[in-house]
């Protein structure tokens, strides 16, 4: 309304005013008194006549004569307020007892003025009402515009998508909006008055105190942060949100009369970015993660590493890595499919993770590749420890698909600091330590010496040594002795190849075989010795006289050769090998896929008059099927089920009594392999196995040892004979 008080006069004031009385000539001289003044002046001749009016019109003040014939001044004061009629009242009246008064007083009477009065007593009377009652209306108008305004910030405020807050120099709530309903289902009267801290995730606490003081006292600039909230109720689910922080300017509360938040250091909103949130960790996660296995990838590995390498050097702690591949998984996968191949990662990854303590980091690497990361260690006992966990875990046959597949894992491990320094190094070792596993024949692990850096790029130069070595004829074949158990007689000779190396000298097929498959390079290794082994024992047959039994070995990638078949029955023409004396020794894997081609070429070579041997039996697929589809002359029973058989208690000997059962079944020829007791020989003697191969039965050897056995024995036999 803008004036004040002191600048009221009576006579700038352009109100209305109702005389009541009922002698004319009161009402005459009132009309005189003030004619001064820009006064609107009405009169009412008796109380009834001043109902009527009052009800009709509107007045800014009602000067009232108490005692009236009709209806008198009480009765004119008791109808007003029936009719909720709120101008301000002056009593003039000669009645000035002490009842008459109070009861006037009681309608809500502004003043009194007693009969006579002077001109003065009237006007100052008349200006002390009227600006009591301008001061009045102000504040009303104050009080509504205030309201309405409060109303409005009160609407923004709750209708904001934020939560809007405001906290005391302790923490507390003194404010906060209806938001915090909606997102933390917390009812405001519950918070006021409460620590904020209460809301805030235990993790974020610490940051959420640090930032409180720097938003508190920074005068400007405030504080932004993220923290998670929780939502009441028993999960505590936590949200996500982006909190702004102000410092309060309390002078300021104070001028824009806002009560109830006096005390206030900190004003702040709480934007919920869950849902961003949840989609930035859904992308990094795609980022960070293999997508097949939900292992971390490479790149989430190597971060972790060089963490932990940091906290491993600033606590003087050891830590390992190690890497892992799958024995055997190429070939499930090129025989079996990508998708059996995929499944059977997946479950490897998951027993991996149960073998695995709280901080070690699994990750796929790729293919079948996975490398391992054990924090603080405190020996290499216990990553000694974990690696044999590992290996017994994946030994365990997996259920794929109806399948019962077997796949087994080399292990290469590296200490930091010892075997490396840095992210690159430590990786780099631990795949080195794997292939030192691999080329010792698989299924184990082995810690990084530094002695293997020289199989650096060993990949490249091994496949250049290999063409060499065919270039040089470095491949030289072995033979090993296969024995009638009954007579203990040689029937027979499996070719086993070895490579001569000039430097190195004779260097074992578990080496160079599965990298000369992939490099296809098996087959030309391959048919030299095909070529070398049918001369040499043809040579023998002829030199003895003796029949002898020659098993040579075929890989899966040579079984796959489209010449295959003819290239084997030239080579069996050109050297005039009797046809019925050779067997292929085979693995299941060759024909596990594609069963029905492979039966197709196998066929074909058993219409030759081959035999053909299923090596290694037990190892592979335990699906059966193939044995009735397939013209099987001879099981190989794998020598890992031999070399259990002292300890007859622990049941896997069980599996060699299973397979020479079936067999027997089955009328095949019966090989127990590696056989390097005379106990076990006894035992498959008693199994009913057919024949052995093996150290104790005769190591693998250069042709003319052989010959000098067989012809030894010749000479035993015809000695025995004469
Ligand atoms: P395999 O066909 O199972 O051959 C038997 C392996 O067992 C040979 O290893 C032999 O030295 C070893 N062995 C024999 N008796 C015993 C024993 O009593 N105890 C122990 N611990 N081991 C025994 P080798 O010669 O190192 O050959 C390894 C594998 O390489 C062979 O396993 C075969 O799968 C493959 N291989 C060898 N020569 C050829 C070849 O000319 N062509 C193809 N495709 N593969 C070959
Ligand atoms: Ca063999
Ligand atoms: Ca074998």
């Amino acid at each position: 309304m803008g004036h004040s008080s002191q600048s009221f006069s009576l006579k700038e004031a352009d109100v209305a005013i109702l005389a009541v009385d009922d002698e004319p000539r009161m009402l005459d001289s009132l009309l005189a008194c003030l004619k001064p003044y820009r006064l609107n002046i009405d009169t009412a001749l008796g109380g009834a006549r001043a109902c009527e009016k009052l009800l009709a019109g509107h007045y800014d003040l009602v000067l009232l004569d108490l005692n009236m014939p009709d209806i008198d001044g009480h009765q004119v004061l008791e109808f007003a307020a029936e009719h909720g009629l709120r101008c301000p009242f002056i009593v003039v009246s000669g009645e000035s007892s002490f009842d008459a008064v109070t009861k006037a007083l009681r309608h809500g009477v502004s003043d009194y003025l007693k009969k006579p009065y002077s001109v003065d007593e009237l006007v100052t009377t008349v200006s002390n009402v009227l600006q009591q009652q301008l001061l009045q209306k102000e504040h009303n108008l104050m009080q509504l515009r205030l309201q309405q305004s409060e109303g409005l910030h009160r609407y923004i405020v709750n209708s904001s998508p934020d939560i809007i807050f405001m906290l005391d120099k302790r923490g507390r709530i003194t404010f906060i909006n209806e938001k915090v309903e909606a997102l933390l289902g917390y009812k405001r009267s519950e918070l006021i008055g409460r620590p904020c801290l209460n809301l805030i995730d235990h993790e974020d606490r610490n940051k959420a105190i640090y930032y409180y003081h720097k938003g508190a006292a920074e005068s400007q600039g405030g504080a932004n942060f993220e923290i998670c909230l929780r939502r009441k109720g028993p999960s505590h689910l936590p949200r996500h949100f982006d909190i702004t922080l102000f410092p309060v300017d309390n002078s300021q509360l104070v001028a824009d009369h806002i009560s109830g938040v006096s005390g206030s250091v900190i004003y702040g909103a709480a934007r919920d970015i869950t849902e961003q949130k949840e989609a930035e960790e859904f992308i990094s996660f795609q980022a960070y993660h293999d997508t097949l296995t939900r292992l971390p990838n490479r790149a989430l590995f190597k971060d972790r590493l060089s963490l932990a390498i940091n906290q491993a050097t600033r606590n003087k702690q050891m830590l390992a890595v190690m890497f892992l591949d799958l024995d055997r998984f190429k070939n499930i996968n090129d025989t079996l499919g990508h998708s059996i191949g995929d499944l059977l990662l997946e479950k490897v990854a998951r027993r991996l993770e149960l073998v695995l303590r709280s901080g070690d980091t699994l990750s796929r690497f790729g293919g079948d590749e996975f490398t391992l990361l054990l924090p603080a260690l405190n020996s290499n006992q216990d990553a000694m420890q974990i690696a044999e966990k590992i290996i017994a875990t994946l030994r365990e046959p997996f259920d794929v698909d109806g399948m019962q597949l077997f796949v087994g894992v080399s292990i290469g491990i590296a200490l930091y600091p010892e075997s490396g320094s840095n992210i690159e190094q430590l990786i780099k070792n631990a795949d080195q330590a794997m292939y030192h596993v691999k080329e010792r024949g698989k299924d184990g692990y082995c810690f990084y010496a530094a002695s293997m850096s020289d199989d650096l790029s060993r990949q490249v130069k091994l496949e250049r040594d290999l063409r060499v070595a065919l270039e040089a004829n470095q491949f030289v074949v072995y033979y090993q002795p296969l024995i009638e158990i009954a007579t203990g007689a040689i029937v027979g000779v499996e070719a086993l190849v070895r490579w001569q190396h000039p430097e190195r000298g004779v260097i074992c097929p578990v080496e160079f075989i599965t990298f000369a498959e992939e490099t296809r390079l098996i087959n030309e290794i391959g048919r030299r010795v095909l070529v070398a082994a049918c001369t040499e024992v043809k040579r023998w047959i002829d030199i003895t006289g003796h029949k002898l039994r020659l098993a040579v070995n075929f890989s899966p990638v040579q079984m796959d050769d489209q010449d295959f078949v003819d290239l084997l029955h030239s080579v069996l023409q050109e050297t005039g090998f009797p046809v019925e004396m050779f067997e292929l020794e085979l693995t299941e894997n060759t024909f596990i896929h594609n069963l029905d081609h492979i039966a197709g070429k196998i066929e074909r070579l058993v219409d030759h008059g081959m035999t053909v041997a299923i090596d290694d039996f037990g190892t592979g697929y335990s699906s059966l099927n193939y044995l009735n589809k397939l013209p099987i002359h001879t099981l190989k029973i794998d020598r890992c089920f031999i070399q259990q058989i002292p300890n007859l208690e622990d049941g896997s000997s069980c599996v060699v009594n299973a397979i020479t059962a079936m067999a027997k079944g089955l009328h095949l020829n019966i090989v127990a392999e590696g056989v390097e007791t005379r106990e076990q020989l006894d035992y498959v003697r008693e199994l009913g196995c057919n024949e052995a191969q093996g150290f104790y039965c005769g190591r693998p050897q250069p042709g003319e040892a052989v010959l000098d056995l067989i012809a030894a024995q010749q000479q035993l036999s015809l000695g025995s004979l004469a």
